[in-house]
């Protein structure tokens, strides 16, 4: 894995008094939550979604916004969240290292398919070019 972004630390610095809990089994279809000052992350997702799903919540803090069932609003969170625990820098050593398998590439980058793909959506026009300029250095199609 080579990410360089810790959610876990990033978490603590900037929220020391809230609490992170991932023990807890959360309903069906809910991977996270913020009740009061702790942050609940499902304990029966895999480590990349909890990983993710804690830059999720973390965003929702950052954002001032709690408490949306707007799948919009959703979406706008997961790309955020996404954008942090991938750059384009590491996303094109992970292509280039996986040679181009979704799954190993989420994988390394220590995501689950699911942000992979919405990150994949989140690029701008910039970015896309980017990075098929650096693929095209490093010999890639
Ligand atoms: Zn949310």
């Amino acid at each position: 894995m080579t990410a360089s972004y810790n959610p876990w630390r990033d978490a603590r610095d900037r929220y020391p008094d809230y609490l992170i809990n991932f023990k807890r089994e959360l309903p069906p279809g809910m991977r996270g939550c913020i009740k009061g000052k702790t942050i609940y992350v499902c304990r029966t997702l895999t480590q990349e979604a909890r990983r993710f799903t804690l830059v999720h919540e973390v965003c929702h803090l950052d954002t001032g916004i709690l408490h949306t069932g707007d799948p919009r609003v959703e979406l706008m969170i997961d790309r955020m969240a996404a954008r942090r625990l991938i750059t384009p820098d590491e996303f094109v050593d992970a292509l280039a290292w996986s040679r181009r398998s979704n799954h190993e590439c989420a994988d390394e980058l220590g995501v689950d398919g699911y942000a992979l793909k919405v990150w994949v959506q989140s690029l701008n026009k910039d970015e896309r070019r980017y990075i098929t300029s650096r693929l095209r250095r490093r010999g890639e199609p």
